[in-house]
């Protein structure tokens, strides 16, 4: 039996998701001829479904652009932001970011680096994204500001971030720059007035299909109506011009149209998935907390689990636990040997093998961000899971702390 424990990574594909996928039309939506505009109508439909979701409405001049995942929409975000730009060689911009962000927009930013650009990173200790700071480098910044790009839900820690008050802060000495929002770990896990680019101020936003219980191959870019007129973004992938000339390539109906029908689903189940999650969280922290208190004097001394909660607001999804004394790739294979799977830290970063950027950012010292799972789960899960892994880690312990 299978404890999937491990829900930030991926999701199963719903029943509804999987049906969308062989009910999409196959014709090309450029197409002109019937199988063309039957395609192009079931576009434009699950462009209008996710839009809900988001709070656009049908006559908004905002857009959302189908990309192929996450990662893709945050790479059109910043790059396209910094090719719009008339460059100046001596000077060519500032991207502010939060210390510890995804790959998928860290990396990017890297690359603008190392072309001249000037990158801030506001610090995440405690899982709070400081605002005191940013606002420093706001006000002290020599070079004009063309992007502040922050996730909402940091993927490791489940910390939410206050990004409406940082988008706020930005607009305020940098009313040209673009504010992106990494939505994909909050979009339909926090409530729906927290991950709506109006609510919080985003002109750009980026959400990913395969998390939230769709196929893969689907991600999506909000993009506002200031940002379209400013022309603040130019197209990183030119081609065809499909997606208002944004993300050329044919678009790949069946997983949008998966994307829609698990986005429809998630929001109309918004409430009730939230608090069954919740309650899930505190059966777990129950668990941990009574672990800690076995009364076995060896269990004492080899250390207790501690859940390294932010500082703030965060995520019921998302815990992230610190094992004393145990390797986190120790533990995830015995877990994994049990049939319960959790990561460590992030997928992407427990495959690069490196320590996790944003554990660190978050405050934990090097070495015990080596001893950290990410569990994470949602409501397709159950108690037996969480009872499974509070089985597991008890005799993790007991067992693993042995042989050290
Ligand atoms: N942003 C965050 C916060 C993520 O957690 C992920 C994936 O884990 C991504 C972006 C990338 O999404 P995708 O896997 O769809 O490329």
């Amino acid at each position: 039996m299978i404890h999937y424990l491990d829900q930030s990574a991926t999701t199963q594909p719903s029943e509804a998701a999987l049906r969308a996928v062989t009910d999409a039309p196959w014709g090309n939506p450029s197409s002109v001829h019937r199988m063309g505009t039957e395609a192009a109508a079931a576009l434009r439909e699950a462009r209008q479904t996710v839009g809900r979701t988001l709070g656009m409405t049908r006559t908004a001049k905002d857009r959302l652009i189908f990309t192929s995942c996450g990662t893709e929409s945050n790479n059109i975000a910043l790059l396209g932001t910094a090719a719009s730009k008339k460059r100046d060689p001596s000077a060519p911009g500032a991207v502010i970011l939060s210390e510890g962000e995804h790959p998928s927009l860290e990396n990017p930013a890297r690359l603008l680096e190392d072309r001249g650009y000037t990158v801030l990173r506001v610090p995440t200790a405690g899982g709070e994204l400081d605002l005191g700071r940013l606002e420093q480098m706001l006000a002290e910044t020599a070079v004009p500001v063309i992007f502040a790009g922050f996730m909402l839900v940091n993927n490791e820690t489940g910390a939410v971030y206050d990004v409406k008050s940082a988008f706020s802060l930005v607009k305020r000495y940098c009313p040209d720059a673009v504010t992106h929002c990494d939505a994909v770990q909050g979009y339909l896990k926090l409530p729906k007035n927290r991950f709506s680019p109006y609510a919080l101020g985003a002109d750009t936003m980026t959400l990913s299909a395969h998390k939230i219980h769709a196929v893969r191959g689907a991600g999506a870019l909000f993009v506002s109506e200031n940002v379209l007129r400013r022309r603040n973004l130019t197209a990183v992938m030119p081609g065809g011009g499909q997606e208002w000339g944004l993300r050329s390539g044919t678009e790949n109906l069946p997983s949008i149209a998966s994307f829609a029908a698990a986005a429809a689903e998630g929001f109309a189940s918004l409430d009730g998935r939230i608090s069954r999650v919740s309650a899930l969280r505190s059966r777990l922290e129950a668990g941990i907390e009574s672990l800690n208190s076995e009364t076995d004097p060896a269990w004492k001394q080899r250390g207790q689990l501690r859940v390294n909660r932010p500082r703030g607001m965060y995520l019921d999804n998302i815990a992230s636990v610190s094992l004393p004394g145990i390797r986190s790739e120790t533990a995830l294979n015995f877990l994994s040997g049990r049939g319960i799977c959790v990561s460590a830290g992030s997928a992407c970063s427990a495959a690069a093998k490196k320590k996790s950027a944003a554990l660190l950012a978050f405050g934990l010292p090097e070495d015990e961000a080596d001893s950290v799972i990410r569990v994470s789960f949602d409501h397709t899960n159950t108690e037996e899971d969480i009872d499974a892994l509070l089985d597991g880690l008890r005799d993790a312990l007991a067992s693993l702390q042995r042989k050290r």
